[in-house]
């Protein structure tokens, strides 16, 4: 009877350890999958720092976007508050980092799987100008190229005197600096609703054009010196309605003459 005593308490104290190694082999197998979907949605991980794991997704975020994105919003060139107090850093959050960026980003959703995917921004312009199955590609192109031109025809302390070179054809073609200036925001006023001003060189001389809207003078075989966006988003938060104040502002303390005078050559 005691054998018999003994031998059942040994066969549940077997069984009690088959059922316990059981559940912890389910357990484990669990955990395995639960880890599996923390790797797919960037939930913690064991043995990562949470800053290795920002890492890694931002990563995955940059080789996503490098792939879908053939066009990229350039960086500025200068802090968003270095055009202060005619450009504030809050309209260089919006026009910038919204509005410009939209382009860019717009650019790409249309151009994807595409003959467009891989062109560069001017061979897009030139070949979707005046057609108008093409106006949406046209556009966004458009808008990328001279918002990216705009940027650079700011800086910082701009304004002031053109160098030498680029002021004696100013004077050349329009009789004096002032007269140029004046010019360039008389068209500036003239243009109605959106767009752009520009000073571009048309073989030896240099003019004064407004283009409306997206259109860019580069369509038309125009050499671009430099611009100015007078679209609303350039300058409604700064200035509201006061669109002469604006470019008159631009003018006298953001034009970018060292940058036109690099243009020329
Ligand atoms: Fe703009």
């Amino acid at each position: 009877m005691k054998s018999k005593l003994a031998f059942l308490l040994v066969l549940l104290t077997l069984v009690f350890f088959m059922v316990l190694l059981t559940a912890g082999k389910e357990q484990n197998g669990l955990s395995g999958d639960a880890s599996e979907a923390g790797r797919a949605s960037g939930v913690a991980r064991s043995g990562e720092s949470p800053e290795s794991q920002i890492k890694g997704e931002n990563m995955k975020k940059d080789e996503m976007t490098a792939n879908a994105s053939p066009h990229l919003l350039p960086a500025l060139p200068y802090a968003d508050s270095a055009l202060e107090p005619v450009i504030s850093a809050h309209t260089i959050g919006f026009h910038y980092g919204k509005h410009h960026r939209a382009y860019v980003d717009n650019l790409n959703k249309l151009v994807a799987g595409t003959d467009f995917a891989g062109m560069s921004l001017e061979k897009i312009i030139g070949a979707t100008a005046g057609k108008p199955d093409r106006t949406a590609i046209f556009n966004n192109a458009a808008q990328a190229w001279n918002h990216a031109f705009f940027w650079n025809s700011l800086k910082p302390l701009g304004g002031g005197e053109p160098p030498a070179a680029l002021k004696q054809k100013i004077e050349a073609s329009f009789g004096s600096l002032e007269a140029c200036r004046k010019e360039l925001l008389d068209s500036a006023l003239a243009q109605f609703g959106s767009g752009w001003v520009w000073l571009v060189a048309d073989g030896d001389k240099l003019r004064v054009v407004k283009t409306g809207n997206a259109d860019t003078p580069i369509a038309s075989g125009l050499k671009p010196l430099l611009t100015i966006d007078v679209w609303e988003h350039a300058y409604y938060l700064d200035y509201q309605n006061r669109r002469a104040d604006f470019v008159n502002d631009v003018l006298d303390k953001l034009i970018h003459w060292e940058f036109a005078a690099a243009n020329l050559r």
